[in-house]
C-alpha cells in the first residue's frame, strides 16, 4: 500500500517525502489528497483548464496540471514566514473545473457554478489557471457570497480592455466587465507591475476614468514590499480577492507564459509580496496565465506552485492570528 494522504483525515497533509518520494504517487496539488467536498475544507485549490480567452500564444489550459506536478517540489513548512499552513487550515486538493474548450460562454457558467458550490461552503477557493479571462467568472460567485470585493492585480497588463476580435469575453477584458458589473467595488483596484507596450494611450484611459490605482513596475520596484503593502491596507475595510497573472514576472524568470512583458519582477520580489498579503482578508486568490508548451524546465509551473502554497501560508498566518 502506498503511504496514504489520507483524504478522510480532520486536518489534510502532504503526503510525507520521507516515506513516499516526490516524483511517486498522482500529483496532486503538494501531494494533499484529493476532497471534493468543500464543507471538510477551509482551503481548496482548484484548477481551472481553459485557455479560450487567450489572445495570442495558448497553452494555459496545461497550466493546473504542470504546476501541480512541480508543486512537489514545495515542502510543508515555511521558514520566510514561520508556519506550517497544513496546521492551522484544512487544504486539499478539490480538482478541476470541467471547462468547455469550445465556449468561453459555457466556461463562465460552470466556473461560477463551481466557485459559488466552494463559497456556500464557506471555503477560500484559490484558482490554479488557465488563462486570466477565468478570473470573471470566480468574481461574479464572489460577489454574490459576499457583495462586491476588492482586488489585488498583479500583472503586466491591465486586463481593462473593451473587448477583443468582437468578443467582450476574453483574457484582457475581465476586470473591465466585473468593473461595469459593479462586482468589484469602485476605487477598490489596486493593479501593480503593469508595463510594456500598449496599442495607442487610450488604452489606459478606462483605468483611470474608473478609479482603478495603478503601480507601475518601476514605482512598484521602489516601493518595494513595505511600500506596497501600505498602499493595499487601504483595501482591508472590505473582502479582497488576489488574482495573480504570472506574466507579472520577468520572462527570465516565468517564461511558460502567453504574453510575456520584459522588465518584471524578480522571482524572489513577487514572494517579498505575497508575503505582505496576510493583513488583508482574503476571500480567493487565483494564480493564472501559465502555459506550458512555452515553460523551459518547468520553472514557471515551479513558480506558481510557490505562489500558491505563499498564499496558503498567507491565510494560515491570519488563521493562526485567530486562534489566539
Ligand atoms: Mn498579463
Ligand atoms: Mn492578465
Amino acid at each position: 500500500m502506498a503511504e496514504a494522504a489520507d483524504p478522510g483525515a480532520p486536518h489534510p497533509r502532504p503526503r510525507d517525502a520521507t516515506l513516499s518520494p516526490r516524483f511517486a504517487q498522482v500529483p496532486t496539488f503538494m501531494r494533499l489528497p484529493r476532497v471534493e467536498d468543500p464543507r471538510r475544507l477551509d482551503v481548496a485549490i482548484v484548477g481551472v483548464p481553459f485557455d479560450g480567452g487567450v489572445s495570442n500564444r495558448p497553452g494555459a489550459r496545461f497550466g493546473p496540471r504542470e504546476v501541480r506536478s512541480e508543486s512537489a517540489l514545495c515542502r510543508p513548512y515555511n521558514p520566510e514566514v514561520g508556519i506550517n499552513p497544513f496546521d492551522h487550515l484544512r487544504v486539499a486538493d478539490a480538482g478541476d473545473v470541467d471547462t468547455n474548450p469550445i465556449s468561453i460562454e459555457d466556461t463562465y457558467e460552470r466556473v461560477e457554478a463551481h466557485f459559488e458550490e466552494l463559497l456556500q461552503a464557506d471555503c477560500v477557493p484559490i484558482a490554479i489557471g488557465g488563462d486570466h479571462s477565468i478570473a470573471y467568472p470566480i468574481l461574479r460567485a464572489m460577489a454574490r457570497k459576499h457583495g462586491p470585493v476588492n482586488l489585488v492585480h498583479f500583472d503586466s497588463h491591465s486586463d481593462l480592455w473593451d473587448e477583443y476580435f468582437g468578443s467582450r469575453f476574453a483574457h484582457g477584458t475581465m476586470f473591465r466587465r466585473a468593473l461595469e458589473d459593479g462586482i468589484l467595488r469602485s476605487g477598490g483596484v489596486l493593479q501593480v507591475g503593469i508595463r510594456g507596450q500598449l496599442f495607442d494611450a487610450g488604452d489606459e484611459r478606462f483605468g483611470t476614468e474608473h478609479g482603478v490605482e495603478t503601480v507601475r513596475i518601476a514605482e512598484a520596484l521602489e516601493l518595494g514590499p513595505d511600500g506596497l503593502s501600505a498602499r493595499w491596507q487601504r483595501l482591508a475595510g472590505a473582502p479582497v480577492y488576489v488574482s495573480i497573472d504570472i506574466d507579472v514576472v520577468d520572462p527570465a524568470f516565468a517564461p511558460g507564459t502567453g504574453t510575456p512583458a520584459v522588465g518584471g519582477f524578480a522571482s524572489r520580489e513577487i514572494l517579498a509580496l505575497v508575503r505582505r498579503l496576510r493583513e488583508l482578508p482574503l476571500v480567493g486568490a487565483d494564480v493564472v496565465e501559465v502555459s506550458p508548451p512555452y515553460d523551459v524546465a518547468g520553472v514557471t509551473s515551479y513558480l506558481a506552485a510557490n505562489l500558491v502554497y505563499e498564499l496558503v501560508c498567507q491565510l494560515a498566518l491570519r488563521a493562526r492570528g485567530r486562534e489566539g
